[in-house]
Protein backbone atom coordinates (compact mmCIF):
# COMPACT_ATOMS: atom_id res chain seq x y z
CA UNK A 1 0.00 0.00 0.00
CA UNK A 2 0.94 3.30 -0.84
CA UNK A 3 1.59 6.20 1.79
CA UNK A 4 -0.89 9.21 1.76
CA UNK A 5 2.30 11.38 0.43
CA UNK A 6 2.49 8.89 -2.45
CA UNK A 7 -0.75 9.10 -3.69
CA UNK A 8 -1.43 12.96 -3.30
CA UNK A 9 1.78 13.55 -5.21
CA UNK A 10 0.71 11.12 -8.19
CA UNK A 11 -2.56 13.19 -8.53
CA UNK A 12 -3.23 15.01 -11.32
CA UNK A 13 -3.61 18.42 -9.83
CA UNK A 14 -5.31 21.04 -11.52
CA UNK A 15 -4.78 24.29 -11.76
CA UNK A 16 -7.10 25.98 -8.94
CA UNK A 17 -8.23 28.69 -11.35
CA UNK A 18 -9.91 25.61 -13.26
CA UNK A 19 -11.64 24.09 -10.12
CA UNK A 20 -13.63 27.41 -9.73
CA UNK A 21 -14.14 28.06 -12.48
CA UNK A 22 -16.20 24.65 -12.64
CA UNK A 23 -18.07 25.76 -9.52
CA UNK A 24 -19.01 29.13 -11.58
CA UNK A 25 -16.34 31.23 -9.62
CA UNK A 26 -14.93 33.93 -12.05
CA UNK A 27 -10.95 34.60 -11.90
CA UNK A 28 -11.55 37.92 -10.28
CA UNK A 29 -13.31 36.37 -7.36
CA UNK A 30 -9.51 34.67 -6.31
CA UNK A 31 -6.91 35.35 -4.41
CA UNK A 32 -3.94 33.30 -5.66
CA UNK A 33 -1.78 31.20 -2.78
CA UNK A 34 0.49 29.72 -5.58
CA UNK A 35 -0.97 27.64 -8.78
CA UNK A 36 -3.49 25.39 -6.10
CA UNK A 37 -4.78 27.32 -3.38
CA UNK A 38 -6.79 30.61 -3.70
CA UNK A 39 -8.71 32.59 -1.11
CA UNK A 40 -12.49 33.65 -1.98
CA UNK A 41 -12.91 37.21 -2.21
CA UNK A 42 -15.23 38.94 -0.38
CA UNK A 43 -16.06 39.98 -3.78
CA UNK A 44 -17.51 36.85 -4.77
CA UNK A 45 -19.84 36.63 -1.52
CA UNK A 46 -21.32 39.94 -2.85
CA UNK A 47 -22.30 38.09 -6.36
CA UNK A 48 -23.57 34.90 -4.43
CA UNK A 49 -25.16 35.90 -1.42
CA UNK A 50 -29.04 35.96 -2.71
CA UNK A 51 -28.55 32.38 -4.76
CA UNK A 52 -30.35 29.72 -3.18
CA UNK A 53 -28.99 27.72 -0.64
CA UNK A 54 -27.84 24.05 -1.53
CA UNK A 55 -27.98 20.94 0.63
CA UNK A 56 -26.04 20.84 3.91
CA UNK A 57 -24.66 17.44 5.29
CA UNK A 58 -23.11 16.63 8.27
CA UNK A 59 -20.28 13.58 8.84
CA UNK A 60 -19.32 12.66 12.50
CA UNK A 61 -18.47 9.34 14.48
CA UNK A 62 -19.04 7.28 17.45
CA UNK A 63 -16.65 7.69 20.04
CA UNK A 64 -13.22 6.81 18.58
CA UNK A 65 -10.09 4.83 19.25
CA UNK A 66 -6.92 6.44 19.70
CA UNK A 67 -6.54 6.37 16.29
CA UNK A 68 -9.22 8.59 14.45
CA UNK A 69 -12.02 6.38 12.85
CA UNK A 70 -11.70 8.04 9.15
CA UNK A 71 -14.19 11.20 9.27
CA UNK A 72 -12.01 13.32 7.59
CA UNK A 73 -11.59 10.80 4.90
CA UNK A 74 -15.10 9.74 4.51
CA UNK A 75 -16.13 13.21 3.74
CA UNK A 76 -13.73 13.58 1.14
CA UNK A 77 -14.22 10.34 -0.20
CA UNK A 78 -18.27 10.94 0.04
CA UNK A 79 -17.50 14.64 -1.96
CA UNK A 80 -15.09 12.40 -4.33
CA UNK A 81 -18.47 10.10 -4.66
CA UNK A 82 -20.97 12.74 -5.36
CA UNK A 83 -19.04 14.39 -8.16
CA UNK A 84 -18.56 10.71 -9.93
CA UNK A 85 -22.39 10.87 -10.27
CA UNK A 86 -22.59 14.11 -11.71
CA UNK A 87 -23.55 16.21 -8.41
CA UNK A 88 -22.27 19.51 -8.22
CA UNK A 89 -20.92 18.98 -4.25
CA UNK A 90 -18.17 20.85 -1.99
CA UNK A 91 -16.55 19.20 0.55
CA UNK A 92 -15.57 22.15 4.02
CA UNK A 93 -13.28 21.30 6.55
CA UNK A 94 -11.30 22.69 8.60
CA UNK A 95 -7.67 23.39 8.28
CA UNK A 96 -5.17 21.18 10.44
CA UNK A 97 -3.44 22.36 12.99
CA UNK A 98 1.09 22.48 13.09
CA UNK A 99 0.71 20.52 16.90
CA UNK A 100 -0.86 17.20 16.19
CA UNK A 101 0.93 16.87 12.71
CA UNK A 102 4.34 17.50 14.22
CA UNK A 103 3.31 14.95 16.67
CA UNK A 104 0.94 12.26 17.25
CA UNK A 105 -1.42 12.26 13.93
CA UNK A 106 0.58 13.03 11.06
CA UNK A 107 -1.41 14.65 8.32
CA UNK A 108 -4.94 16.00 8.49
CA UNK A 109 -6.51 15.66 4.73
CA UNK A 110 -7.76 12.86 4.58
CA UNK A 111 -6.20 9.12 3.46
CA UNK A 112 -5.73 6.85 0.81
CA UNK A 113 -7.81 7.55 -2.00
CA UNK A 114 -9.39 10.29 -0.38
CA UNK A 115 -7.38 12.94 0.22
CA UNK A 116 -7.83 16.93 0.03
CA UNK A 117 -4.36 18.60 -2.18
CA UNK A 118 -1.74 19.81 -1.64
CA UNK A 119 -1.51 17.57 0.97
CA UNK A 120 1.93 18.68 2.00
CA UNK A 121 1.07 22.64 1.65
CA UNK A 122 -2.23 22.21 3.37
CA UNK A 123 -0.50 20.71 6.81
CA UNK A 124 1.99 22.73 6.56
CA UNK A 125 1.63 26.34 6.88
CA UNK A 126 -1.44 26.45 4.34
CA UNK A 127 -2.47 30.04 3.47
CA UNK A 128 -1.07 31.09 7.03
CA UNK A 129 -4.52 31.92 8.27
CA UNK A 130 -3.24 29.58 11.65
CA UNK A 131 -0.35 32.07 11.97
CA UNK A 132 -2.28 34.95 11.50
CA UNK A 133 -4.76 33.86 14.73
CA UNK A 134 -1.42 33.50 16.63
CA UNK A 135 -0.36 37.04 15.90
CA UNK A 136 -3.65 38.49 16.45
CA UNK A 137 -4.29 36.64 19.58
CA UNK A 138 -0.56 37.56 20.62
CA UNK A 139 -0.76 41.29 20.13
CA UNK A 140 -3.90 41.23 22.78
CA UNK A 141 -1.12 40.04 25.10
CA UNK A 142 1.42 42.64 23.96
CA UNK A 143 -1.14 44.82 24.58
CA UNK A 144 -2.41 43.60 28.25
CA UNK A 145 1.06 43.61 29.30
CA UNK A 146 2.14 47.02 27.91
CA UNK A 147 -0.91 48.42 29.76
CA UNK A 148 0.29 46.93 33.19
CA UNK A 149 3.62 48.15 32.11
CA UNK A 150 2.28 51.88 31.40
CA UNK A 151 0.65 52.42 34.86
CA UNK A 152 -2.66 49.64 34.68
CA UNK A 153 -5.41 52.68 34.46
CA UNK A 154 -7.53 50.06 34.22
CA UNK A 155 -6.84 48.17 37.53
CA UNK A 156 -6.60 45.11 36.17
CA UNK A 157 -5.78 42.47 38.72
CA UNK A 158 -2.91 41.09 37.49
CA UNK A 159 -3.99 37.73 39.67
CA UNK A 160 -7.23 37.39 37.86
CA UNK A 161 -5.87 37.26 33.53
CA UNK A 162 -7.29 34.92 31.57
CA UNK A 163 -5.95 35.68 28.45
CA UNK A 164 -3.05 33.29 27.80
CA UNK A 165 -0.50 33.72 24.33
CA UNK A 166 -0.64 31.16 21.78
CA UNK A 167 2.01 28.76 18.93
CA UNK A 168 0.70 26.51 16.88
CA UNK A 169 3.00 23.66 18.33
CA UNK A 170 2.94 20.83 20.64
CA UNK A 171 5.32 22.31 23.67
CA UNK A 172 4.24 21.22 27.17
CA UNK A 173 7.12 23.64 28.59
CA UNK A 174 5.32 26.55 28.01
CA UNK A 175 2.45 25.50 29.68
CA UNK A 176 3.40 27.92 32.48
CA UNK A 177 5.33 30.46 32.26
CA UNK A 178 6.81 33.71 34.14
CA UNK A 179 6.58 36.60 32.19
CA UNK A 180 8.30 40.29 32.99
CA UNK A 181 11.08 38.77 34.54
CA UNK A 182 14.83 41.57 34.23
CA UNK A 183 13.37 44.84 36.24
CA UNK A 184 11.21 47.65 36.35
CA UNK A 185 11.79 48.41 32.50
CA UNK A 186 10.90 44.54 31.55
CA UNK A 187 7.25 44.42 31.98
CA UNK A 188 5.63 43.31 35.31
CA UNK A 189 6.51 40.14 36.25
CA UNK A 190 3.25 38.04 36.42
CA UNK A 191 2.55 34.19 35.99
CA UNK A 192 1.56 33.39 32.26
CA UNK A 193 1.37 30.65 29.86
CA UNK A 194 0.72 29.32 26.38
CA UNK A 195 -1.90 27.55 24.46
CA UNK A 196 -1.91 26.38 20.94
CA UNK A 197 -2.79 28.59 18.26
CA UNK A 198 -6.19 26.02 17.53
CA UNK A 199 -7.50 26.44 21.32
CA UNK A 200 -7.62 30.12 21.09
CA UNK A 201 -10.64 32.41 21.17
CA UNK A 202 -9.71 34.35 18.20
CA UNK A 203 -10.01 31.02 16.23
CA UNK A 204 -13.65 30.21 17.42
CA UNK A 205 -14.44 33.68 16.55
CA UNK A 206 -13.23 33.89 13.00
CA UNK A 207 -15.17 30.81 12.44
CA UNK A 208 -18.61 31.96 13.84
CA UNK A 209 -18.08 35.53 12.24
CA UNK A 210 -20.28 36.29 9.62
CA UNK A 211 -18.45 38.99 7.93
CA UNK A 212 -15.46 41.59 9.00
CA UNK A 213 -17.40 43.72 11.17
CA UNK A 214 -18.96 40.95 13.14
CA UNK A 215 -15.42 39.88 13.50
CA UNK A 216 -14.29 43.34 14.62
CA UNK A 217 -16.90 43.40 16.94
CA UNK A 218 -16.69 40.08 18.74
CA UNK A 219 -12.54 40.35 18.95
CA UNK A 220 -13.70 43.50 21.24
CA UNK A 221 -16.27 41.76 23.53
CA UNK A 222 -13.11 39.02 24.43
CA UNK A 223 -12.22 39.01 28.61
CA UNK A 224 -8.69 38.87 28.85
CA UNK A 225 -9.14 40.35 33.29
CA UNK A 226 -11.15 40.97 36.07
CA UNK A 227 -10.19 44.45 38.00
CA UNK A 228 -9.75 43.54 41.97
CA UNK A 229 -13.58 44.50 41.98
CA UNK A 230 -14.46 41.41 39.64
CA UNK A 231 -15.38 43.69 36.46
CA UNK A 232 -14.28 42.47 33.33
CA UNK A 233 -11.68 43.89 31.00
CA UNK A 234 -12.11 43.53 27.87
CA UNK A 235 -9.91 43.71 24.27
CA UNK A 236 -12.13 46.68 23.60
CA UNK A 237 -11.03 48.78 26.49
CA UNK A 238 -7.29 47.88 25.31
CA UNK A 239 -8.62 49.25 22.25
CA UNK A 240 -6.86 46.48 20.06
CA UNK A 241 -10.10 45.19 18.36
CA UNK A 242 -9.09 47.49 15.17
CA UNK A 243 -5.59 46.24 15.00
CA UNK A 244 -6.86 42.57 15.41
CA UNK A 245 -8.97 42.33 12.40
CA UNK A 246 -6.76 44.54 11.03
CA UNK A 247 -4.16 41.26 11.13
CA UNK A 248 -6.97 38.75 10.46
CA UNK A 249 -8.08 40.34 6.65
CA UNK A 250 -6.63 37.65 4.96
CA UNK A 251 -7.58 35.14 7.13
CA UNK A 252 -11.25 35.64 7.30
CA UNK A 253 -11.74 34.46 3.66
CA UNK A 254 -12.07 31.11 3.19
CA UNK A 255 -9.36 28.61 0.98
CA UNK A 256 -10.88 26.87 -2.15
CA UNK A 257 -7.94 23.58 -2.53
CA UNK A 258 -8.83 20.44 -4.48
CA UNK A 259 -9.37 16.29 -3.84
CA UNK A 260 -7.02 13.75 -5.68
CA UNK A 261 -10.38 13.97 -8.08
CA UNK A 262 -10.32 17.71 -8.26
CA UNK A 263 -13.77 17.95 -6.71
CA UNK A 264 -13.72 21.68 -5.09
CA UNK A 265 -12.97 22.19 -0.85
CA UNK A 266 -13.19 24.87 1.19
CA UNK A 267 -10.67 24.81 4.25
CA UNK A 268 -10.67 27.53 6.32
CA UNK A 269 -10.75 27.74 10.31
CA UNK A 270 -9.48 25.06 12.53
CA UNK A 271 -11.20 25.61 16.87
CA UNK A 272 -10.24 22.90 18.53
CA UNK A 273 -13.10 20.60 19.59
CA UNK A 274 -12.95 20.45 22.90
CA UNK A 275 -12.72 24.03 24.80
CA UNK A 276 -14.23 25.49 21.12
CA UNK A 277 -16.96 24.38 18.70
CA UNK A 278 -14.80 21.84 16.34
CA UNK A 279 -15.69 22.67 13.11
CA UNK A 280 -14.66 24.45 9.80
CA UNK A 281 -16.28 28.43 9.42
CA UNK A 282 -19.25 29.87 9.08
CA UNK A 283 -18.59 31.69 6.20
CA UNK A 284 -16.88 28.29 4.46
CA UNK A 285 -20.20 26.75 4.81
CA UNK A 286 -22.19 29.31 3.37
CA UNK A 287 -20.31 30.53 -0.04
CA UNK A 288 -20.13 26.35 -0.06
CA UNK A 289 -24.09 26.58 0.09
CA UNK A 290 -23.94 29.00 -2.15
CA UNK A 291 -21.84 27.58 -5.02
CA UNK A 292 -22.73 24.09 -4.83
CA UNK A 293 -26.11 21.68 -4.94
CA UNK A 294 -24.27 19.69 -1.32
CA UNK A 295 -22.22 20.68 0.88
CA UNK A 296 -20.16 17.64 3.00
CA UNK A 297 -18.65 18.93 6.02
CA UNK A 298 -17.21 17.60 9.05
CA UNK A 299 -17.34 17.91 13.06
CA UNK A 300 -14.29 16.99 15.50
CA UNK A 301 -14.25 14.19 17.80
CA UNK A 302 -17.19 11.87 18.18
CA UNK A 303 -20.88 12.94 17.60
CA UNK A 304 -21.61 13.46 21.46
CA UNK A 305 -19.18 16.31 21.27
CA UNK A 306 -18.91 16.98 17.41
CA UNK A 307 -22.39 17.11 15.97
CA UNK A 308 -23.72 18.40 19.10
CA UNK A 309 -22.00 21.81 18.95
CA UNK A 310 -22.24 22.12 14.90
CA UNK A 311 -25.55 21.32 15.59
CA UNK A 312 -26.41 23.82 18.98
CA UNK A 313 -23.68 26.11 18.45
CA UNK A 314 -22.57 26.34 14.50
CA UNK A 315 -26.11 25.83 13.30
CA UNK A 316 -28.09 27.36 15.92
CA UNK A 317 -26.20 30.78 15.41
CA UNK A 318 -25.28 31.26 11.63
CA UNK A 319 -28.88 29.62 10.95
CA UNK A 320 -27.86 27.17 8.99
CA UNK A 321 -29.84 23.68 8.61
CA UNK A 322 -28.59 20.56 8.35
CA UNK A 323 -30.39 18.39 5.94
CA UNK A 324 -28.30 14.57 6.37
CA UNK A 325 -26.25 13.40 9.19
CA UNK A 326 -24.10 10.57 8.17
CA UNK A 327 -22.45 8.72 10.80
CA UNK A 328 -19.42 6.98 10.46
CA UNK A 329 -18.73 4.06 11.98
CA UNK A 330 -15.85 1.39 11.82
CA UNK A 331 -15.96 -2.61 12.96
CA UNK A 332 -12.47 -1.87 14.86
CA UNK A 333 -13.80 1.00 17.01
CA UNK A 334 -17.11 -0.82 17.71
CA UNK A 335 -15.01 -3.87 18.69
CA UNK A 336 -12.75 -1.65 21.05
CA UNK A 337 -16.11 -0.27 22.71
CA UNK A 338 -16.76 -3.59 23.27
CA UNK A 339 -13.99 -4.55 25.35
CA UNK A 340 -11.16 -5.38 22.72
CA UNK A 341 -7.68 -4.31 23.36
CA UNK A 342 -6.38 -1.81 20.03
CA UNK A 343 -3.66 -4.69 19.40
CA UNK A 344 -6.61 -7.39 18.34
CA UNK A 345 -8.65 -5.08 16.63
CA UNK A 346 -7.83 -6.91 13.41
CA UNK A 347 -9.46 -10.29 13.93
CA UNK A 348 -13.75 -11.21 13.55
CA UNK A 349 -14.97 -11.05 16.84
CA UNK A 350 -18.89 -11.10 16.63
CA UNK A 351 -19.30 -10.87 20.44
CA UNK A 352 -17.27 -7.77 21.31
CA UNK A 353 -18.90 -6.30 17.88
CA UNK A 354 -22.50 -7.02 19.63
CA UNK A 355 -21.11 -5.98 22.87
CA UNK A 356 -19.71 -2.59 21.51
CA UNK A 357 -22.61 -1.37 19.24
CA UNK A 358 -24.72 -0.21 22.07
CA UNK A 359 -22.01 2.72 21.37
CA UNK A 360 -23.64 3.22 17.60
CA UNK A 361 -26.78 2.99 19.14
CA UNK A 362 -26.66 5.66 21.46
CA UNK A 363 -25.23 7.81 19.03
CA UNK A 364 -28.21 7.27 16.49
CA UNK A 365 -30.57 7.88 19.23
CA UNK A 366 -28.80 11.17 20.00
CA UNK A 367 -28.99 11.96 16.67
CA UNK A 368 -32.74 11.45 16.16
CA UNK A 369 -33.13 14.63 19.05
CA UNK A 370 -32.34 16.78 15.89
CA UNK A 371 -34.92 15.70 13.27
CA UNK A 372 -32.05 15.22 10.85
CA UNK A 373 -32.57 12.04 9.19
CA UNK A 374 -29.01 9.92 9.81
CA UNK A 375 -27.04 7.42 7.23
CA UNK A 376 -24.90 5.28 9.49
CA UNK A 377 -21.42 4.26 6.77
CA UNK A 378 -18.99 1.31 7.79
CA UNK A 379 -15.74 3.05 6.66
CA UNK A 380 -14.27 -0.65 5.56
CA UNK A 381 -10.70 -1.87 6.49
CA UNK A 382 -9.06 -4.52 5.05
CA UNK A 383 -9.48 -6.64 8.09
CA UNK A 384 -13.38 -6.23 8.63
CA UNK A 385 -15.26 -9.50 8.09
CA UNK A 386 -19.03 -10.52 5.59
CA UNK A 387 -19.83 -11.70 9.34
CA UNK A 388 -19.42 -8.63 11.17
CA UNK A 389 -20.70 -6.23 8.35
CA UNK A 390 -23.63 -8.01 8.05
CA UNK A 391 -24.50 -7.49 11.49
CA UNK A 392 -24.02 -3.78 11.78
CA UNK A 393 -26.23 -3.37 8.80
CA UNK A 394 -29.20 -4.92 9.92
CA UNK A 395 -28.91 -3.79 13.24
CA UNK A 396 -28.62 -0.29 11.80
CA UNK A 397 -31.93 -0.97 9.25
CA UNK A 398 -33.87 -2.51 12.21
CA UNK A 399 -33.22 1.33 13.86
CA UNK A 400 -34.77 3.19 10.98
CA UNK A 401 -31.40 4.17 9.20
CA UNK A 402 -29.88 4.52 6.12
CA UNK A 403 -26.74 1.91 6.07
CA UNK A 404 -23.92 1.92 2.99
CA UNK A 405 -20.49 0.67 3.15
CA UNK A 406 -17.77 3.27 2.30
CA UNK A 407 -14.77 1.72 1.25
CA UNK A 408 -13.22 5.52 0.07
CA UNK A 409 -10.00 5.22 1.94
CA UNK A 410 -9.22 2.11 -0.74
CA UNK A 411 -10.62 2.95 -4.29
CA UNK A 412 -11.81 6.99 -3.84
CA UNK A 413 -14.83 8.38 -5.51
CA UNK A 414 -15.37 4.99 -6.92
CA UNK A 415 -15.63 3.17 -3.13
CA UNK A 416 -18.22 6.03 -2.01
CA UNK A 417 -20.52 5.32 -4.94
CA UNK A 418 -22.99 3.48 -2.58
CA UNK A 419 -22.81 6.06 0.52
CA UNK A 420 -23.43 8.58 -1.72
CA UNK A 421 -26.60 7.14 -3.61
CA UNK A 422 -27.64 6.79 0.44
CA UNK A 423 -27.12 10.23 0.51
CA UNK A 424 -29.05 11.66 -2.28
CA UNK A 425 -31.94 9.22 -1.52
CA UNK A 426 -31.86 10.66 1.94
CA UNK A 427 -31.99 13.99 0.61
CA UNK A 428 -34.79 13.61 -1.81
CA UNK A 429 -36.84 11.38 0.17
CA UNK A 430 -36.43 11.95 3.96
CA UNK A 431 -37.11 15.70 4.92
CA UNK A 432 -35.24 17.24 7.71
CA UNK A 433 -36.90 19.49 10.40
CA UNK A 434 -34.06 20.41 12.18
CA UNK A 435 -34.61 21.33 15.60
CA UNK A 436 -31.63 22.21 18.23
CA UNK A 437 -31.67 20.19 21.34
CA UNK A 438 -32.37 23.17 24.13
CA UNK A 439 -33.27 26.77 24.19
CA UNK A 440 -30.31 29.37 24.72
CA UNK A 441 -32.42 31.31 26.97
CA UNK A 442 -32.50 28.43 29.66
CA UNK A 443 -30.22 28.73 32.57
CA UNK A 444 -26.97 27.55 32.48
CA UNK A 445 -27.59 24.62 34.69
CA UNK A 446 -30.67 23.61 32.57
CA UNK A 447 -28.70 23.56 29.59
CA UNK A 448 -26.09 21.68 30.51
CA UNK A 449 -28.39 19.17 32.46
CA UNK A 450 -29.99 18.69 29.05
CA UNK A 451 -26.97 17.64 27.14
CA UNK A 452 -25.30 15.61 29.89
CA UNK A 453 -28.30 13.86 30.12
CA UNK A 454 -30.02 13.60 26.69
CA UNK A 455 -26.66 13.19 24.85
CA UNK A 456 -24.21 11.38 27.35
CA UNK A 457 -26.66 9.26 29.07
CA UNK A 458 -25.69 11.01 32.45
CA UNK A 459 -27.79 10.47 35.81
CA UNK A 460 -27.07 14.13 37.10
CA UNK A 461 -24.47 16.78 36.67
CA UNK A 462 -21.80 17.67 39.96
CA UNK A 463 -20.55 20.97 39.80
CA UNK A 464 -17.30 22.31 41.57
CA UNK A 465 -17.44 25.11 44.02
CA UNK A 466 -15.09 26.82 41.31
CA UNK A 467 -17.80 26.28 38.87
CA UNK A 468 -20.47 27.66 41.03
CA UNK A 469 -19.45 30.76 41.91
CA UNK A 470 -18.41 31.25 37.82
CA UNK A 471 -21.93 30.26 37.29
CA UNK A 472 -22.52 33.24 39.62
CA UNK A 473 -20.24 35.36 38.06
CA UNK A 474 -21.43 34.67 34.18
CA UNK A 475 -25.59 35.62 35.63
CA UNK A 476 -24.56 38.59 36.90
CA UNK A 477 -22.67 39.19 33.59
CA UNK A 478 -25.71 38.88 31.69
CA UNK A 479 -23.79 36.70 29.50
CA UNK A 480 -26.07 33.40 30.80
CA UNK A 481 -27.97 32.94 27.40
CA UNK A 482 -25.27 31.59 25.31
CA UNK A 483 -25.26 28.26 24.24
CA UNK A 484 -22.89 25.84 25.90
CA UNK A 485 -19.23 24.30 24.78
CA UNK A 486 -18.43 21.26 26.79
CA UNK A 487 -14.84 20.07 26.91
CA UNK A 488 -15.05 17.04 27.76
CA UNK A 489 -13.07 13.41 26.89
CA UNK A 490 -13.78 12.18 23.36
CA UNK A 491 -12.98 8.18 23.95
CA UNK A 492 -16.13 8.31 25.84
CA UNK A 493 -20.20 9.30 26.44
CA UNK A 494 -19.07 10.25 30.01
CA UNK A 495 -16.51 12.37 31.34
CA UNK A 496 -14.36 9.30 31.91
CA UNK A 497 -12.44 7.82 29.00
CA UNK A 498 -12.51 4.75 30.61
CA UNK A 499 -15.92 4.23 30.54
CA UNK A 500 -16.59 2.67 26.59
CA UNK A 501 -19.76 1.68 25.19
CA UNK A 502 -22.88 2.83 26.45
CA UNK A 503 -22.24 3.66 30.11
CA UNK A 504 -25.43 4.57 32.99
CA UNK A 505 -25.46 5.12 36.06
CA UNK A 506 -23.32 7.98 36.04
CA UNK A 507 -22.75 11.81 36.67
CA UNK A 508 -20.61 13.81 34.85
CA UNK A 509 -18.89 16.07 36.92
CA UNK A 510 -18.25 20.57 35.61
CA UNK A 511 -14.69 21.64 37.10
CA UNK A 512 -14.88 24.83 35.81
CA UNK A 513 -16.88 27.34 33.49
CA UNK A 514 -15.35 29.84 31.37
CA UNK A 515 -17.32 32.70 29.14
CA UNK A 516 -15.68 33.33 25.11
CA UNK A 517 -17.42 36.23 25.32
CA UNK A 518 -16.24 37.49 21.98
CA UNK A 519 -17.23 33.09 20.09
CA UNK A 520 -20.20 33.70 22.74
CA UNK A 521 -20.58 30.57 24.38
CA UNK A 522 -19.69 29.70 27.44
CA UNK A 523 -17.28 26.92 27.95
CA UNK A 524 -18.34 24.40 30.68
CA UNK A 525 -14.68 22.05 31.81
CA UNK A 526 -15.24 18.56 32.57
CA UNK A 527 -11.96 16.47 33.42
CA UNK A 528 -8.74 17.46 32.33
CA UNK A 529 -9.07 19.30 29.36
CA UNK A 530 -5.78 20.02 27.77
CA UNK A 531 -5.42 23.32 25.71
CA UNK A 532 -1.65 22.59 25.15
CA UNK A 533 -0.91 19.23 23.84
CA UNK A 534 2.89 17.58 24.16
CA UNK A 535 5.04 15.76 21.82
CA UNK A 536 4.88 12.39 22.76
CA UNK A 537 8.26 9.90 22.48
CA UNK A 538 8.58 9.46 19.18
CA UNK A 539 6.97 12.39 17.40
CA UNK A 540 5.73 12.49 14.00
CA UNK A 541 7.73 15.27 12.96
CA UNK A 542 11.20 12.72 13.41
CA UNK A 543 10.38 11.14 10.36
CA UNK A 544 9.31 13.86 8.35
CA UNK A 545 12.16 15.19 5.97
CA UNK A 546 12.54 17.19 2.41
CA UNK A 547 14.99 16.20 -0.20
CA UNK A 548 17.76 18.41 -1.55
CA UNK A 549 14.53 18.80 -4.31
CA UNK A 550 12.36 20.11 -2.31
CA UNK A 551 10.07 17.52 -2.08
CA UNK A 552 8.72 16.58 1.43
CA UNK A 553 8.30 12.80 2.92
CA UNK A 554 6.71 11.22 6.08
CA UNK A 555 4.29 13.55 6.22
CA UNK A 556 2.18 9.70 6.43
P1 LIG B 1 -10.75 11.45 11.70
O1 LIG B 1 -11.11 12.57 10.78
O2 LIG B 1 -11.95 10.72 12.19
O3 LIG B 1 -9.83 11.85 12.78
P2 LIG B 1 -9.14 10.52 9.47
O4 LIG B 1 -10.05 10.50 8.31
O5 LIG B 1 -8.18 11.65 9.58
O6 LIG B 1 -9.95 10.37 10.84
O7 LIG B 1 -8.38 9.12 9.49
C1 LIG B 1 -7.45 8.77 10.52
C2 LIG B 1 -6.37 7.88 9.93
O8 LIG B 1 -6.92 6.62 9.57
C3 LIG B 1 -5.74 8.43 8.66
O9 LIG B 1 -4.35 8.22 8.73
C4 LIG B 1 -6.36 7.61 7.54
O10 LIG B 1 -5.49 7.48 6.44
C5 LIG B 1 -6.62 6.28 8.22
N1 LIG B 1 -7.78 5.59 7.65
C6 LIG B 1 -9.02 6.08 7.50
N2 LIG B 1 -9.85 5.17 6.95
C7 LIG B 1 -9.11 4.04 6.74
C8 LIG B 1 -9.39 2.73 6.20
N3 LIG B 1 -10.62 2.42 5.79
N4 LIG B 1 -8.39 1.83 6.15
C9 LIG B 1 -7.16 2.17 6.61
N5 LIG B 1 -6.82 3.37 7.13
C10 LIG B 1 -7.77 4.30 7.20
MG1 LIG C 1 -10.74 14.62 10.94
Amino acid sequence: MKSDIQIANEAKILPIKNVAEAIGIHEDHLDYYGKHKAKLSASLWQEIKDKEDGKLVLVTAINPTPAGEGKTTTTVGLGQALGLLGEKAIIALREPSLGPCMGIKGGAAGGGYAQVIPMEDINLHFTGDIHAVSIAHNLLSAMLDNHLQQGNELNIDTRHIVWKRVVDMNDRALRNIIVGLGGSMQGVPREDGFMISVASEVMAILCLSNDLKDLKKRLGQIIVAYTRKGDPITAHDLKAEGAMAALLKEAINPNLVQTLENTPAILHGGPFANIAHGCNSVRATKYGLKLADIVVTEAGFGADLGAEKFLDIKCQKAGLNPNAIVLVATIRALKYNGGRNVKELATEDLDALKKGFVNLEKHIENLFHYHVPVIVTLNHFVTDTEAEVAYVKETCEAMGCAFAISNVWEKGGEGGVELANAVLDTLKNRPSDFKTLYDVNDSIKVKINTIATKIYGADRVLYSAKAMKMMKKIEGLQLDKLPICIAKTQYSLSDDPTKLGRPSGFSITVRDLNVSAGAEFIVALTGDVMTMPGLPKVPSAQSIDIDDDGNISGLF
